[in-house]
């Protein structure tokens, strides 16, 4: 099993030709709503890769806290330790402009109040294979789920977003680390990725750094860094294409497929999402990633 301790927010993306300067009202072509939030992302793409995926975090008792619930649950995750606390949900404001270009205001909502793990999630935890892991809940909690799921033999897989300082009591309870470029250059100060993955493996056994339409460099142990080719494809949406890795890649590893297997298994997952639209909406099924690894 599968256990994702993160956030869940509604994503409200309104789309205009120039995002609003301060004082101004401008007329928008177009809006959605849409569940996002990474830890519930990393979520629903493992629960899609064919995981049992158990979600643990907070939505508000607003009628977004409502559409979250439903959408994990619908997506196949087990939603029992997911709190409704007072007040709103998580929200992500997203400005998208003509061109492409955007602008996004995170309000943390019920996240903000996941100060800790409850005592309900860290026996989720304990019995956990994986344990997933963000940085979009405080980060006091997420150190203290990951040192509860160390002790507890569960592995632990971080993805450093959005980035901050790590704390080192945080990293040394990390046995996957799976940052993007940007992610890996800022926790090391090192532009160069390989550089950054070595400084990276020096603390947590397994790294892997995603580099985006050019695959991703894992390196395990002692092991050889080994650069994993990205599949050729026309990407339509890139959203979300690290998360369905994570979550894909968790998937692979509580059927004990070997590192380098269950990277290739989160590529071929993550070259699927990029070709639809949508976060959640664009992850495949396990079907849907075994037909393309044939
Ligand atoms: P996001 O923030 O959009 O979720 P990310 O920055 O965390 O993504 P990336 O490094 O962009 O993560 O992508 C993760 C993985 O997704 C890559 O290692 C690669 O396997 C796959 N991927 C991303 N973009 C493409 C693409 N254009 N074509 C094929 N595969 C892609």
């Amino acid at each position: 099993m599968i256990s994702v301790f993160g956030s869940v927010n509604m994503d409200l993306v309104a789309y205009v030709e120039a995002a609003p300067a301060l004082g101004e009202t401008v007329t928008g072509r177009a809006f959605h709503t849409v569940p996002g939030g990474k830890g519930a992302n990393q979520a629903i793409a493992a629960a899609r890769a064919g995981a049992e995926v158990a979600f643990l975090g907070a939505v508000g008792d607003d009628s977004f806290g409502a559409e979250l619930r439903h959408t994990l649950a619908g997506a196949g995750v087990d939603v029992t330790n997911l709190r409704t606390v007072p007040g709103p949900s998580g929200i992500a404001h997203i400005v998208v402009e003509d061109g492409g270009g955007n602008s996004i205001i995170v309000v943390p909502g019920a996240n903000g109040a996941v100060t800790a793990p409850s005592a309900a999630d860290l026996d989720v935890i304990s019995r956990s294979d994986v344990l997933l892991l963000q940085l979009e809940l405080p980060v006091e909690a997420v150190t203290a789920a990951a040192r509860a799921a160390r002790a507890a033999g569960t592995t632990v897989v971080l993805t450093p977003a959005p980035v901050q300082p790590l704390p080192a009591e945080l990293l040394e309870a990390v046995d996957v680390l799976v940052a993007n470029e940007h992610e890996a250059a800022a926790i090391t100060g090192q532009a160069d990725h390989e550089r950054a993955l070595e400084e990276l493996r020096g603390t947590v056994g397994w790294v892997i750094v995603t580099l985006g339409s050019r695959g991703a460099l894992t390196a395990e142990g002692d092991g050889p860094v080994v650069h994993v080719e990205a599949r050729k494809v026309t990407a339509v949406d890139t959203t979300a294409a690290g998360d369905t890795f994570v979550g894909a890649l968790a998937a692979a590893r509580v059927e004990r497929r070997r590192p380098d297997e269950a990277v290739r298994f989160a590529t071929a997952a993550a070259a699927l999402s990029v070709q639809r639209a949508g976060a959640s909406t664009s992850m495949p099924t396990r079907a849907e990633i075994d037909q393309s690894l044939l």
